[in-house]
């Protein structure tokens, strides 16, 4: 039996990680992109010359009806959800000071409301067929908070509330629902920050001096989609070189 693996986001950073490794693992990956991203066909030829078999649908996660619409064709397409991965999100940094609604608005509902947008057409069909995994990609951010990340740093802390409530009311039906809070990771999200600041004020708070690698959170990824990870949820994994440990 192939499990479908559906990654929002997957054409990014961390997503691609995690696309190749749960592909590397059997499961049919189904991928999701902006509706804007012009690149998305490109994306797929350089996959399939790697020899890797995704499907991808255009879906705006921070819109209900995009995500309701998008996961209804993945499923006619090519069958129920069985792994989702909350993956897709952004960042606007700016202070308080600076902090206006549409940079507030853009980031809660790219990063908090696509959480419910697509976990809502999957969950059902999870419980009722007895087999789930939802894992939310987080921030080490959400947990420890981070200047100029009001908008970001309370998504992603929201998340992990979605992430315990959802993972009770579905315990006993065989779906975990999970959060991955990753600390800095080497992808563009991270490199477009300036160097200077990287190099002088986020890499010195990493005990272990560097940046992860997308392959490591990949990883962590795959082992809670797996069967081995059946008596874990409602938790928050915590994978950030030892920066922030709660
Ligand atoms: P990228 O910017 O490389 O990728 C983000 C992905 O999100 C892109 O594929 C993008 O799709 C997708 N996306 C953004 N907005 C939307 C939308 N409205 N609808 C659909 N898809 C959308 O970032 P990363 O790979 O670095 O980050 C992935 C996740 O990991 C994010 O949630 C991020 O917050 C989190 N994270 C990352 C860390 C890091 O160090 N990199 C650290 C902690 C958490 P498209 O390209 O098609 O626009």
């Amino acid at each position: 039996m192939t499990r479908v693996a559906l990654v929002t986001g997957g054409m990014g950073g961390l997503g691609e990680a995690v696309c190749i490794k749960l592909a590397a693992l059997n499961y049919q990956v189904v991928t999701t992109y902006s509706p804007g991203n012009t690149k998305a066909a490109e994306w797929l030829a350089d996959m399939e010359k790697q020899g890797f078999n995704f499907r991808a649908y255009p879906c705006d996660v921070a819109d209900y009806d995009s995500a309701q619409q998008c996961v209804a064709l993945i499923e006619k397409e090519i069958g129920p959800v069985d792994v989702l991965v909350n993956n897709a999100g952004i960042t606007r940094d700016m202070t308080f000071k600076r902090m206006d609604k549409l940079n507030w608005d853009a980031v809660m509902s790219t990063n908090l409301d696509s959480v419910f947008n697509m976990t809502k057409p999957v969950c059902d069909g999870m419980v009722d067929r007895g087999w789930g995994r939802i894992i939310n990609i987080s921030s080490v951010n959400g947990q420890k908070g981070a200047f100029g990340q009001t908008n970001y740093s309370a998504a992603k802390a929201g998340m992990h509330g979605f992430t315990k409530a959802l993972a009770l009311e579905v315990a006993r039906k065989g779906v975990t629902v999970n959060t991955i809070s990753p600390g800095y990771i080497g992808t563009k999200m991270v490199m477009a920050i300036d160097a200077e600041v990287l190099n002088s004020k986020i890499i010195p708070q990493i005990p272990m001096a560097r940046l992860g690698k997308p392959e490591e959170v990949a990883g962590l990824v795959a082992y809670l989609s797996s069967d081995e990870a059946a008596f874990l949820t409602g938790a928050n994994i915590a994978i950030n070189g030892g920066q922030h440990m709660s």
